[in-house]
């Protein structure tokens, strides 16, 4: 039996609307005790947020079902540096988990400057961050996203402001959301599962897909987002499965044809 890593931008929703028979998907998981836990790049909602958007659109989960990637950032610090201090380029979501894991927000000398998702920042805080940075401040990305869709078109993605500081600088930032192996790994063991009975779901290659494929796990592309099927011969690494959407899977039945799996691992 497996359990799943879900992406939900694409996977669960587009936007504020529900991907048809998503939620029938889901209500699979819960009935049956499959484990699962929603993964996402997005660090500007909390856990919390997420549970109640979710909830609108009449899916019933809990707060341990969601892993975001401001999640894994903050932990990752917190391992690092117990007790550290950040200053933020980013929202709610982000302040929220760096506070859980021990972190204070500070605007002078941080140990680290972290970058999420948000629609409300200045070039004064750019600059601020850019000196920090080059007064030793780390650079930690929560994610690389260049950009995200929406519903009028497109907006710049966490990746784009990462750009824009390691331009200035001449640094690089560290990068926690997926496909870091961080996010993918702290996911799987967060469910208590071997990397063998993972399955990540999701609908970008280079971030759902390839992370899952860096991590050993079965992976699954679903077409009810942003890659359409021609395109998949763009890439080195190949999904195990592509579906039209999460409602073609039957979580307790999905086959990745495990024979010719060892036969070509033999070889
Ligand atoms: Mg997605």
């Amino acid at each position: 039996m497996y359990g799943y890593l879900i992406d939900m931008d694409g996977v669960i929703y587009r936007g504020t609307e529900l991907i048809e028979g998503a939620d029938n998907f889901i209500k699979t998981l819960l009935e049956h005790d499959i484990p699962f836990l929603f993964l996402t790049n997005n660090s500007q909602r909390s856990r919390r947020d997420i549970v109640m958007k979710l909830r609108q659109m009449g899916i019933n989960v809990g707060e341990k079902h969601i892993f975001t990637c401001a999640m894994a950032t903050a932990r990752f610090l917190a391992e690092q540096k117990a007790g550290g201090t950040a200053y933020v380029v980013g929202d709610s979501g982000l302040t929220t988990a760096l506070h859980r894991n021990g972190y204070s927000i500070v605007d002078k000398k941080p140990d680290y400057v972290v970058v999420g998702e948000t629609r409300t920042f200045s070039f004064e805080m750019l600059e601020a961050a850019t000196n920090m940075i080059l007064d030793g401040a780390k650079l930690i990305a929560t994610n690389l996203d260049p950009n995200c869709p929406t519903q009028s078109g497109t907006r710049p993605g966490c990746g784009a402001i990462v750009a824009l500081l390691e331009e200035a600088t001449g640094t690089k930032a560290f990068s926690l959301g997926k496909p870091s192996p961080i996010m993918m790994r702290a996911a799987r063991k967060e469910l208590g599962l071997s990397s063998n009975e993972t399955v990540m779901i999701g609908d970008t290659m280079s971030t759902d897909i390839m992370g899952g494929v860096q991590m050993g796990y079965r992976t699954i592309l679903v077409l009810s987002g942003g890659t359409r099927c021609d395109e998949l011969g763009d890439y080195a690494f190949q999904p195990d499965l592509v579906v039209g959407s999460v409602a073609d899977i039957n979580p307790r039945e999905v086959s990745f044809n495990i024979e010719e799996y060892t036969l070509l691992s033999a070889s």
